[in-house]
């Protein structure tokens, strides 16, 4: 069927790929992916043949001189599969901007369904998963990043983030200015070979030399707030002083 496919292929272990995310890649029309050699070597890997496709490359920095193509394509009434490189592609990954485009030009959009960090951190996390935010990378910038987590600590949800294995120890220090009671979780590796799930307060964790060298891709979690430290967010009045500024 028409439309673009939103292919989730494995976060770490080849064979997390679902039966159906192979078929889309053995059927589609076009193939186009973040990486276009990841895609190719996960075919290869799963015997997907290429067929004479080429794999189109859309990622960030080429979205916009990309997008012709690949809305020609729709609109001529072609199948499109889509994938970026590691998990679902539009989990901190370009293919938001893509479905997008796609749905406001009139194509079916089509989700293939798998793998995420988010969630696969989320489940070996222990931490309740009734109510959860996926709150995407910190800021950079250390002022901003302070600002940034003590919004979400004041949630009543766990918290899902993701971290660069060389920021993780900063993190954890500012959490800490934060709240250092925090039980906070850090989630290395997942499905891969040096899987490691680090669990502890955010201050017993800032303590851990571990921290100071971690390697690998990492997600970091934060149980809900319990203290009354965090000076709660009003949501409502947050979001009505947005508003406003929007229609000024
Ligand atoms: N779209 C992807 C998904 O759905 O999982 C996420 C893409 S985002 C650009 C990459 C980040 O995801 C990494 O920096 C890391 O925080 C997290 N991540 C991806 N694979 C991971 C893994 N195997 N273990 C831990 N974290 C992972």
């Amino acid at each position: 069927e028409a439309g673009l496919y939103l292919v989730a292929t494995p976060i770490g272990a080849a064979r997390d790929i679902t039966l159906r995310a192979l078929d889309v890649l053995n059927c589609a029309d076009m193939l186009a992916a973040e990486d276009t050699r990841v895609m190719r070597h996960l075919m290869d890997i799963h015997g997907v043949p290429l067929r004479g496709r080429r794999i189109l490359s859309y990622h960030d920095h080429n979205a916009d001189r990309a997008r012709p193509a690949l809305m020609q394509a729709l609109k001529e009434g072609a199948s499109v599969a889509y994938a970026s490189d590691a998990g679902t592609p539009l989990v901190a990954d370009p293919g938001y901007r893509l479905a997008r485009d796609a749905a406001e030009e009139g194509a079916r959009v089509h989700v293939v369904p798998g793998p995420s960090a988010a969630l696969a951190a989320l489940s070996l996390s222990g931490l309740p998963s009734d109510r959860f935010l996926f709150a995407g990378f910190p800021p950079a910038t250390k002022g901003a990043r302070t600002t940034w987590l003590r919004q979400w600590a004041s949630l009543d949800a766990t918290v899902i983030l993701f971290e660069s294995p060389r920021r993780v120890n900063q993190t954890l220090k500012q959490l800490c200015e934060i709240d250092p009671d925090r039980v906070t979780v850090v989630a290395r590796e997942l499905t891969k070979k040096f899987e490691e799930v680090i669990r502890g307060t955010a201050r017993e964790l800032a303590d851990d030399p571990r921290m100071a060298s971690l390697k690998g891709e990492v997600v970091m979690l934060l149980d809900r707030g319990t203290t009354a430290e965090v000076k709660p967010v009003d949501l409502n009045e947050a979001l009505t002083s947005r508003l406003g500024r929007m229609t000024v």
